[in-house]
This record gives structure tokens, sequence and C-alpha cells, in this order.
């Protein structure tokens, strides 16, 4: 099938001998690493990639839409999040993916991690039952009230997102002022700052903004214990790598030639820690499908 004018991937890849039908979550990022902020506690802030690196993107992400539209009557459903290292949103083709696959009827949810600094006019043409942002308000990078304006163009179309924060002693203040003045109907997450120990008071702060602050204050341990990913939850490469998590740096196959399919199966993690809720949200031995049941991907809580 041809997917918005972009030119048909070849044939699907036949199945790997388990052909049964799958229900699966992938978390897909591909070669982009720019991004138009430059938060000081990021890597990516304000780098640039060079034309041939936003080709190369593209052109990954474009096999990639276009392997999801060809499970099309497969009897596969699928929900995608998209993580890019840097902003998507600024550049045509993950709008462009994201408008395309929330049409597709085997595709359940597509999100998108973002920063919000790119326009909102063209959500009108997405299917708003199915995508959803994951947004990050970066205080510092962005004026409140700027901020607060895509905020309520997203709730004026109906589109369905959460805001987060990272929870540093001096966005605070930021924080409360976003959340006095955001809709009461949209969750806002807090995640704690890398390397910082909340004190319990501290804690308590966050936790009046993001009642489910606690879950992201500690890092989970994870050895050996059950996780959803390298079943139904996997992360993809603008190669088709895939493997488990973006964690685990083990490869189970690829998904253009259909290799990763034999090896899906149930398997405890390998690593001691899980400190990213895209990794831990999976993780069996929390109860966080039941929190964040209809919103895993975009990190909506399910009563809010
Ligand atoms: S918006 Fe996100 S990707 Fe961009 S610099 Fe800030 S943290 Fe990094
Ligand atoms: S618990 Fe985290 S690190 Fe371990 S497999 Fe799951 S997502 Fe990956």
């Amino acid at each position: 099938m041809t997917f918005l004018g972009m030119p048909a991937p070849g044939p699907a890849a036949a199945d790997g001998p388990a052909g049964r039908s799958l229900d699966l979550t992938l978390l897909y990022r591909g070669p982009l690493a720019s991004c138009d902020y430059d938060c000081p506690y990021c890597p990516f802030a304000k780098r640039r990639d060079t034309p041939e690196q936003l080709r190369a993107d593209r052109a990954a992400l474009e096999r990639f839409t276009g392997w999801v539209a060809d499970r099309a009557g497969t009897g596969d459903s699928v929900s995608v999040l998209f993580t890019p290292w840097g902003e998507g949103l600024v550049r045509s083709w993950y709008r462009r993916a994201m408008v395309g696959l929330s049409r597709l009827p085997h595709v359940r949810r597509v999100a998108i991690q973002t920063n919000l600094s790119c326009r909102t006019d063209w959500l009108a043409e997405a299917d708003l039952a199915t995508l959803a942002l994951w947004v990050t308000y970066h205080p510092g990078q962005v004026d409140h009230d700027r901020f607060l304006a895509k905020c309520r163009e997203l709730d004026a179309l109906g589109a369905r997102y959460s805001i987060g924060v990272v929870g540093q002693p001096e966005h605070l203040a930021a924080a409360r002022r976003l959340r006095a003045e955001l809709s009461p109907a949209v969750y806002l997450w807090i995640n704690a700052a890398e390397g910082y120990t909340y004190t319990d008071a501290e804690a308590a702060d966050w936790s009046a903004l993001d009642p489910h602050f606690g879950f992201s204050r500690h890092a989970h341990p994870s050895a050996g214990r059950p996780c959803r990913t390298g079943e139904s939850v996997l992360s993809v490469d603008g190669h088709g790598t895939v493997r488990r998590c973006h964690f685990v740096s083990e490869e189970l196959g690829n998904l253009y030639d259909g290799t990763y399919r034999p090896r899906l199966s149930a398997r405890p993690c390998p690593l001691p820690v899980c400190d990213c809720h895209i990794g831990y949200v999976h993780l069996e031995t929390l109860p966080l499908y039941d929190v964040f049941a209809g919103g895993v991907l975009e990190r909506i809580p399910h009563t809010w």
C-alpha cells in the first residue's frame, strides 16, 4: 500500500515460523539526533544533523511507517511510540508519519515524545482517537505563556496529550504555575532529575503536582523480573534492528526480514535496574499497565 503519497516499500517480508498474529508495541528511534532547544541537561541540545543525516532519518522513518502500513490485513495490530533523541515534530516526515499511522485501522495508538515547539495545525489531519503526544515542558527554553498557548491549541483541537517536567529544583515554580493554568483534564507528570536524590520534603512537593511521582523517584530493581519487552513490546532502530528495549543492547533480529519474529518470548530483565519510564512502565512487577490503562505510551493515567 502507498502511505500518504510516500513510495510503497517492497512486499512485507514473510513472517518467521511463529506465524501467529501479534499485538505489538514498537518504540522507534531513528538516526535523528538534533534539537531546536538547548536544555542544559541534554546531550542533543542545539545539535544539528547534516542534510545527509536528515535524509537518512527520513528514509529510515518512511521505511518503518511503510512496514507498519503493510501489517494491514495480516491480523497484527501495532502501537507506536516515537522516541527520537532530538525533536522530531519540527521535521515534516514525523508529522506525516503521525498523521498517516493514526488513520490506519490496525494501528491502535501512535504517540511521540516532543517539546511541542512545532506548530499544531497539522494535527487536524490526524485521527485524534489514535494519535497522542507525550509533551515535555522545558522551562528556560520556552516562555510560559507561549507554551500554555500551544496547550490551549491542543485542547481546542481535542488532541490527547500529557505534559511533563524534569523535576529539577529550579523547575518547581514553573511546574506549579503550569499545573495551575493547564486544563485540569491534562495530566502533568514529573520525571525525577537524573542523579538527583530527593529529600522526603522535596518529593512531597513534586508529588503534590504528580501523584505518580513516586514511581519516578527511585530506579526500579529489575534483574530477573518479568518485563513485557521482548515479547509484546520492542525497540526498533533506523536499520530495523530489533531489541527488547532501548536499554538492552542484545539484538533480537530485524523488523524488515522478519527474523525478530520467532525470537519473541517472555524473558526476564538482564539489567540490575530500570530507571526510565518508557522502560519500567512495561515491568510486570509494577502496576503501571493498570495505572496508565489506555494511555501507557503517552503516559496518561486511566483515571485522571
Ligand atoms: S527538548 Fe528534549 S531533545 Fe531537545 S534539548 Fe531539550 S531535552 Fe534535549
Ligand atoms: S525492565 Fe527496563 S531495562 Fe529491563 S528489559 Fe524491561 S525495559 Fe528493558
